[in-house]
């Protein structure tokens, strides 16, 4: 009865198939190595992983979340991504509330313990008011994000899912304005790895 055993927690969340061993099974745990590009890392595209996010979004799966930090730490160490900080990019308060729990903070969390590196809550969101974009110039995205303390020079920022980049995009800027020079981008799942490529790393030249 697969009904029971999913009930009870005992499938993979990645391939459906038994659950071998905590959170992710074994076949999975050998297929899935995190890879880079631009300076982000990331466990696998959305397309593959839609199964892990949800289990760890809605269902709490703390041992598949723990696994992802995990190997994730191991190809942010690969990759030679230096950082003062490890962060999140933040929900609203109320979604916190109803999940109890937020997998970026988690993620966020327990990469910052094995990379042996503070775990930081550095931004707020704030929510988006067609008042506020009617203050600010065409050009500029509007500010959804605010930092909440000093950044240090080089930052991690982890989110679960990366689709367009725009939300990543945002909480950098705010970063930036905060402090920081270099954001390494860590995620659970990519919906597109090419948009990787266009993401803001680096704080723009004309602004330090
Ligand atoms: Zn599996």
């Amino acid at each position: 009865m697969p009904w029971v055993e999913g009930f009870f927690g005992l499938r993979c969340p990645v391939c459906g198939g038994p659950l071998d061993a905590p959170g992710v099974c074994r076949a999975c745990r050998e297929k899935l190595i995190p890879a880079r590009k631009g300076q982000a890392v990331y466990l696998g595209r959305y397309a593959e992983l839609r199964g892990l996010v949800r289990a760890v979004k809605y269902r709490k799966n703390r041992e598949a979340l723990d696994w992802a930090a995990e190997r994730l730490a191991l190809q942010v160490q690969a990759a030679g991504f230096a950082a003062g900080a490890v962060t999140f990019v933040p929900t609203f308060p109320w979604r916190a509330l109803l999940r109890g729990q937020y997998p970026p903070a988690l993620l966020a969390r327990g990469l910052a313990r094995e990379l042996g590196l503070p775990f930081q809550a550095l931004l707020s969101r704030r929510r988006y008011t067609p008042s506020q974009t009617r203050r600010k110039p065409r050009h500029r995205l509007p500010q959804v994000f605010a930092p909440r303390a000093p950044a240090p020079a080089r930052v991690l920022l982890v989110d679960d899912v990366l689709t367009s980049g725009a939300t990543f995009r945002r909480a950098a800027e705010a970063l930036f304005s905060a402090g920081a020079e270099r954001v390494c981008g860590v995620f659970l799942a990519v919906a597109d790895p090419e948009r990787l490529l266009r993401l803001p790393y680096n704080r723009p030249e004309a602004r330090r």
